[in-house]
């Protein structure tokens, strides 16, 4: 306490002696001991000013340090393993049968041709699909209208390049969550096609919802459009592409809106027999191989 009297003791003589000062002082003097005083206090705060801009370059250049850290290392993880699944692929795989275009198979192991890009036709004003396919989505969207539904498009043809733009998106909003870089590029991807491994960019693919319901969700499936949908599709040639159940084996969560085109044949029998086009296509492979 002894130290604290002393203290106060000692700014009381300092500010008397200021004030002897001032009242001494001619008017001169005390303009520019006012200029002075102006300029400190203006000096101080510029000084806090610059110093925190400083500090505030320095944690950004660490953050960027960081993330690009987190980057590479993400990166370098799914190369390795993106490289495993390639192999394993190839292994899988009998070169010599060849695909009809309507298996064209591309997933998360397979990605789209380079540079591949349908011959589109518009169905619906900004939508488009595959030129081999519009006539049969036109009937199946006829034929549920027909039946007092309004299924809606979401989604038909997207570029490689919109497809980037819609993961890029998805990321940063689960980064912006608060997820970390990696575990935002492995929840989208579980979400979202990787770009260049949709089946969008085939232009055989739909997104169909409800007009009653508009969400991308599991809940869709409770609507009668997606009910509809869901039993009628493999009559024009389509499957529902993710079900559930079979994430193992697509990649991808249940979607109760994605639907695939595959031919009328190839929809009957994948749909009656409950697989999923990659089950399917592994066993055309066999029997093509086997029976040549
Ligand atoms: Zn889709």
């Amino acid at each position: 306490m002894k130290v604290f009297m002393r203290i106060r003791k000692y700014i009381g003589w300092c500010i008397k002696g200021i004030q002897r000062k001032i009242k001494h002082m001619t008017p001169a003097q005390k303009r520019l001991a006012m200029v002075a005083m102006i300029g400190l206090v203006v000096g101080c705060f510029m000084g806090n000013g610059i110093g925190r801009a400083a500090e505030q370059k320095r944690s950004e250049k660490k953050v960027k340090e960081a993330v690009a850290e987190v980057q590479k290392k993400a990166d370098e993880k799914f190369n390795a393993v993106e490289k495993k699944m390639y192999e394993l692929q190839d292994e899988l795989i009998d070169h010599s049968v060849e695909l009809p275009w309507n298996l064209t198979l591309v997933n998360g192991l397979h990605p789209m041709e380079e540079g591949y890009v349908p011959e589109l036709t518009e169905i619906q004003p900004g939508y488009s699909v595959d030129t081999r396919i519009a006539k049969a989505v036109r009937k199946m969207l006829a034929d549920a209208e027909e039946a007092g539904l309004n299924v809606e498009i979401c989604s038909a043809y997207r570029s490689v390049e919109r497809q980037e733009r819609v993961f890029g998106d998805s990321m940063k909003d689960r980064v912006k969550d608060g997820m970390s870089y990696w575990e935002a590029y492995e929840e989208t991807a579980l979400n979202v096609a990787l770009p260049g491994k949709s089946e969008h960019a085939l232009g055989l693919a739909l997104d169909l919802i409800s007009n009653q319901y508009s969400e991308l969700d599991e809940k869709q499936q409770t609507t009668a459009e997606a009910k509809w949908l869901a039993e009628n599709c493999y009559k024009y040639g389509f499957i529902l592409r993710y079900p559930p159940e079979k994430t193992n084996i697509t990649g991808i969560v249940y979607e109760p809106w994605h639907y695939r085109y595959v031919g009328e044949e190839h929809a009957a029998k994948i749909t009656e027999r409950g697989i999923t086009l990659e089950e399917y296509i592994q066993e055309y492979y066999e029997a093509e191989a086997g029976g040549q």
